[in-house]
């Protein structure tokens, strides 16, 4: 385990068996509809391509980079600044919008206003991790891979600062590292 680590929230057996669940449950939704998952980046980019390989339909993907922090790494401000937008017109599609984590709400909530103007058939939300106990706007969250306590958590594509996202694990950092990085 990495010496930052402090603990595993979700361990690589876990998101493993989480994304064969998840994968399964949106082929049997999907089937014979060629969906648009989007993968907001840069956090939900490890899950994303990992949970695809267990979606057995036909399907196409696009990215889109949003920013949801203001100047401190650990509050979300409410703000979602568009930093790379899709290069696939939304019109007509089942889109799929896949995050890492949904904490406060915000950002789902504005993306899901944002892709209903551009005339979305159908619009389903993928969230890897769900931090019930923190959310201010009410989103309806349509596949959750693992629910986890209010904990700022880094690894399987999460950051502290640009850093973690390599971990193949979701852990919580030890509280030192926050002085140091
Ligand atoms: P929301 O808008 O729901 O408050 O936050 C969603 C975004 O905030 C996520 O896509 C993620 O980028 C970031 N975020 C929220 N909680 C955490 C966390 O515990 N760790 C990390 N690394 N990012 C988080």
């Amino acid at each position: 385990m990495n010496s930052d680590i402090e603990k595993i929230l979700v361990s690589e057996e876990e998101i493993a068996k989480a994304n064969e669940r998840l994968g399964k449950e949106l082929t049997e939704e999907y089937a014979g509809k060629n969906p648009l998952f989007v993968c907001i980046l840069r956090g939900a980019a490890m899950f994303m391509m990992d949970l695809i390989k267990h979606v057995d339909i036909p399907m196409e993907y696009d990215f889109m980079d949003v920013s949801s922090y203001g100047g401190e790494n650990t509050t979300t401000t409410g703000d979602v600044r568009i930093i790379k937008d899709l290069d696939t017109s939304l019109r007509g599609r089942d889109v799929v919008i896949v995050e890492d984590i949904i904490d406060t709400g915000y950002t789902l909530d504005r993306l899901v206003k944002l892709f209903e103007t551009r005339e979305a058939n159908s619009i389903k939300l993928v969230s890897f991790l769900d931090k019930p106990s923190r959310r201010i706007k009410h989103v309806k969250v349509d596949y959750i891979g693992v629910q986890i306590p209010d904990a700022f958590v880094v690894g399987y594509g999460m950051d502290y600062n640009e850093h973690y996202r390599n971990l193949p694990y979701v852990g919580v950092l030890k509280p030192d590292v926050y002085s140091t990085k």
